[in-house]
Order: C-alpha cells, then sequence, then structure tokens
C-alpha cells in the first residue's frame, strides 16, 4: 500500500521515533506547526474516524489514554493539544489516521 505512515511504521522510511507498542507509534512531525509536535499514528491503517473496525476503535482509545503516562517523556508538562484532521475542510493530507500532539508554546484559537 502506498501510505506514507505505513512505510513509516515498517521501517522503510526514517522518522524520529519517540514512543513505540505494539498498537502505536509517536514520531516527530517533519514539519513542526508548534515548538513540539508529534504525530501519535495507529500502526493499523485506516484513513479516518469512521473507518475503523471495532479492534482499531480500542486500540486508538487506548492510545489515547496512554498519553497522560508520556507526559514526562515527551515534555507535554505545561499542557498538550490533540488534533486529528478528518477530510478536506480540516486539511487531511495523509489518509493513514493520525493525531498532532502539539505542545512547549502557549497557542490560540483560531482554526484557520
Ligand atoms: P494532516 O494534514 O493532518 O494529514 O497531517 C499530516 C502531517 O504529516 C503533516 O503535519 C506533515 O508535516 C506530516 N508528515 C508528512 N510526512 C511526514 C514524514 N515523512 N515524517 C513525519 N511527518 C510527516
Ligand atoms: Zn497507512
Amino acid at each position: 500500500m502506498d501510505c506514507i505512515f505505513c512505510k513509516i511504521i515498517a521501517g522503510e522510511i526514517p522518522a524520529t521515533k519517540v514512543y513505540e507498542d505494539k498498537n502505536m507509534l509517536i514520531i516527530e512531525d517533519i514539519d513542526k506547526k508548534a515548538k513540539k509536535h508529534f504525530l501519535l499514528l495507529p500502526k493499523s491503517h485506516y484513513a479516518s474516524l469512521e473507518d475503523a473496525n471495532f479492534r482499531e476503535q480500542i486500540a486508538l482509545g487506548r492510545a489515547i489514554m496512554k498519553l497522560p503516562k508520556l507526559k514526562e517523556v515527551l515534555g507535554l508538562n505545561d499542557g498538550y493539544r490533540l488534533v486529528i484532521n478528518q477530510g478536506e475542510d480540516a486539511g487531511q493530507t495523509v489518509k493513514h489516521l493520525h493525531i498532532h500532539i502539539l505542545s512547549g508554546q502557549k497557542m490560540g484559537w483560531n482554526p484557520a
């Protein structure tokens, strides 16, 4: 499958990995939109929330709920923002569901 995130997960394309377990990989975003910008990649390939099967839904919930334990490792102690871009209007460019983890600075509230 021609998916850049699947290739990163398979180790075929390099990325800066900051955490990995059986369900997810967290890497640094190559084009940071905040002082700290990570991407949480579920290891299973699906494009959007509505495409996730039951196992994938459980795995995604577990992955999100692990973030409080990873705050130290990722340096998120002063707060962080999670973003999922879904579809055209949101500007989703990679069709493998991923969660942006933004941190390291005060953030505004402007979706533009
Ligand atoms: P989205 O617009 O929500 O689909 O986000 C895709 C994100 O993936 C963007 O923030 C890109 O900077 C990031 N990205 C694309 N290719 C890579 C890569 N090879 N390594 C790390 N991040 C990437
Ligand atoms: Zn993929």
